[in-house]
């Protein structure tokens, strides 16, 4: 069973913009993709649409065990602790420590006290922050900072992590940290969809790569190249 089943999926806004057109996507769980494409093209849309924060037009859409067609507002937060999320501008909470900030996705889910105080600890280890834990978002550099949505996002263990330009404001040398963490995150066994325009790194840290333009799926290959001059 494909962890992304996506069949026929259109995405319409207010009835005017298409922003995705019949699109049939599969994805199965333990797989890295990038997800590539030139403005516009309907990256974000797609990537809406699995986490929640969109429904489809038409067609069938499942992640996991979610028929996200189908799904309710208030089940979005059960299809949240599948799918975590990071973004190009982190949406860390300011006044919150970077503690409070991966123990918030916990919270949300109605996890326990002594559940947060244990985990959380753990998953800043893995991101190399833990010493940072009681430090506010701006008192960190944009990688560390994006290190904290990572440790958020993967906080309740999803299947997948779903990540939306991770390293569009990030230097290079530490854009290719962020990758070795997103990297040793898919080798534990989640799923990472990456929407990105780094080429570089999509030429160097070889995966499938999925060419969106104009909301349709233009080329997949594994192992496939970034493909566009840009
Ligand atoms: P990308 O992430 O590849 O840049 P988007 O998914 O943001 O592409 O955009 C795809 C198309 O949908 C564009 O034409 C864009 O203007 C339109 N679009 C995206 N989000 C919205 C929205 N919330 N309301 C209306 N149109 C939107």
């Amino acid at each position: 069973m494909a962890l992304i089943q996506m069949k026929g999926v259109t995405k319409k806004y207010h009835r005017s913009t298409t922003a995705l057109r019949d699109m049939t996507l599969s994805v199965n769980q333990g797989e890295f993709v990038y997800l590539v494409g030139p403005s516009g093209a309907g990256k974000s849309s797609l990537i809406r649409l699995l986490y929640g924060e969109e429904r489809p037009t038409t067609g069938s859409l499942t992640v996991g065990e979610f028929d996200v067609t189908a799904l309710k507002n208030k089940q979005v937060p059960l299809l949240r602790r599948s799918v975590g999320v990071v973004f190009q501008d982190y949406k860390l909470l300011p006044k919150k420590t970077v503690f409070e900030n991966v123990a918030y996705a916990m919270e949300v889910i109605g996890e326990r006290r002594s559940i947060i105080k244990k985990r959380v600890p753990e998953v800043l280890e893995l991101v190399g922050l833990k010493h940072k834990m009681r430090s506010f978002p701006d008192q960190l550099s944009g990688g560390e900072q994006q290190r904290v949505a990572i440790a958020r996002a993967i906080v309740n263990n999803p299947k997948l992590l779903i990540a939306d330009e991770p390293t569009g404001n990030l230097d290079p040398e530490i854009s290719w940290e962020i990758m070795q963490l997103l990297e040793r995150i898919n080798l534990q066994g989640t799923t990472v969809l990456m929407a990105t325009h780094n080429s570089q790194i999509v030429n160097t840290l070889r995966h499938r790569v999925v060419a969106i333009e104009d909301g349709r799926i233009v080329r997949d290959e594994e192992e496939g190249d970034y493909g566009y001059n840009d």
